[in-house]
């Protein structure tokens, strides 16, 4: 088979390295590869994302940044430590760059339809993330602005990660840590209250800013980002929302997408289904964080809601790389 792979995040660069040489395949980035970068702030969880990465030839802790111990959440009235059980920061740039080493990849390509652009290739796959250039617009999506700077400093304030919810869960701020006096400290919030907060630490703390990064996170769900196909393009990663709600973590679940498309290649319906399944609780996660910024949030409507997510979480510790426990859930979700 012949696959163009449009878009080369984190989920087009780990399909390069996933389909089998019996496959021919071909990248396509907008942006010139001295402007490329991976927008995020690199936080992932080292056990579960080790065999990931594995399965596609790399060694993720030749990447690892800084590794977590505790994580505060600070809620104004109360600071939550949360054990950390893998939680980890990692150069995403270099290891998504080392991907592409040796691919075929055309730079500075923005695919904008498919049209006859694509003759010769059996599939194109839409790895655009939050643009989902290729596949038809969604009725609904929500999609969370957010803002990002790396920092270098000497006097930066917190050595592990820390995360402040905005009031309403309309988003969170981030401080993670990035090893060697650098850090990541960003906010993601649908009221976009963040800018002042971020210039104020950079100011506070005497941070030299290294990179200014951003763009909004769509947290719609799988089950809302139908259709994933269209004649021959096929969504994988964030186009076709495979973004944790609760936490706009994407990394992971693009790179399962991206599985979950090889597992199913030639079999369309197989991999919606797949997908569909997969990520099934982010439509829960979805719905909860939906009630709360719309304010219509009720605790003895959504309790079994509430639970299923913290009984997902729970069960899920190796995956988000946090220890889960059923009185911080309650704070978080009904507090603010
Ligand atoms: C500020 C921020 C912080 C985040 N922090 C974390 C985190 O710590 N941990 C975590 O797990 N997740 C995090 N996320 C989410 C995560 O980064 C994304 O969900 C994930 O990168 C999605 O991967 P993707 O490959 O699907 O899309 P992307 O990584 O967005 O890649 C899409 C690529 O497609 C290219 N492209 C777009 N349109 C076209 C076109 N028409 N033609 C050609 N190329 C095109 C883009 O330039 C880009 O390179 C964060 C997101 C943001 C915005």
């Amino acid at each position: 088979m012949k696959v163009a792979v449009v878009g080369m995040g984190v989920a087009g660069a780990y399909l390069l390295n996933r389909l089998s040489s019996e496959h021919q395949a071909e990248g396509f980035e907008m942006k010139a590869e001295k402007n490329w970068y991976t927008v995020c702030a690199w936080g992932t969880s080292e056990p579960f994302i080790s065999d990931l990465v594995r399965q596609a030839g790399f060694r993720f802790e030749d990447y690892v940044l800084h590794r977590g111990k505790k994580m505060v959440v600070d809620l104004g009235d109360e600071q939550l430590e949360i054990n950390l059980r893998g939680l980890v920061t990692y150069d995403k740039h270099r290891l998504t760059h080392d991907m592409l080493e040796g691919k075929k990849v055309h730079w500075g390509e923005q695919v904008k339809a498919v049209n006859g652009n694509f003759e010769g290739f059996d599939l194109v796959v839409d790895a655009t993330g939050l643009h989902r250039s290729l596949l038809p617009k969604l009725s609904e999506d929500l999609v969370v602005p957010s803002l990002e700077y790396q920092v270098k400093s000497k006097e930066l304030p917190y050595d592990d990660f820390v995360i402040r919810p905005y009031p309403g869960l309309t988003g969170y701020w981030w401080y993670f840590p990035l090893g060697d006096g650098t850090a990541h400290v960003g906010a993601g919030d649908l009221k976009g209250r963040y800018r002042l907060e971020l210039d104020e630490f950079v100011k506070k703390y005497n941070c030299e800013v290294v990179r200014k990064i951003g763009r909004p996170v769509r947290v719609t769900p799988p089950r809302l980002c139908e259709p994933f196909f269209d004649g021959k393009v096929v969504g994988v990663g964030e186009s076709i929302g495979t973004v944790f709600p609760m936490l706009g973590e994407g990394i992971i679940p693009s790179m399962q997408c991206v599985n979950l498309f090889v597992e199913h290649l030639g079999d369309p319906e197989g991999y919606r289904r797949a997908v569909l399944e997969k990520f099934a609780v982010y439509g829960k996660v979805y719905e909860f964080i939906k009630a709360k910024v719309e304010d219509r949030f009720s605790l003895l409507r959504m309790w079994p809601t509430l639970l299923s997510i913290f009984w997902y979480m729970r069960s899920n510790e190796r995956r988000y790389g946090l220890e889960t426990r059923l009185t911080d859930f309650y704070k978080i979700a009904t507090r603010l």
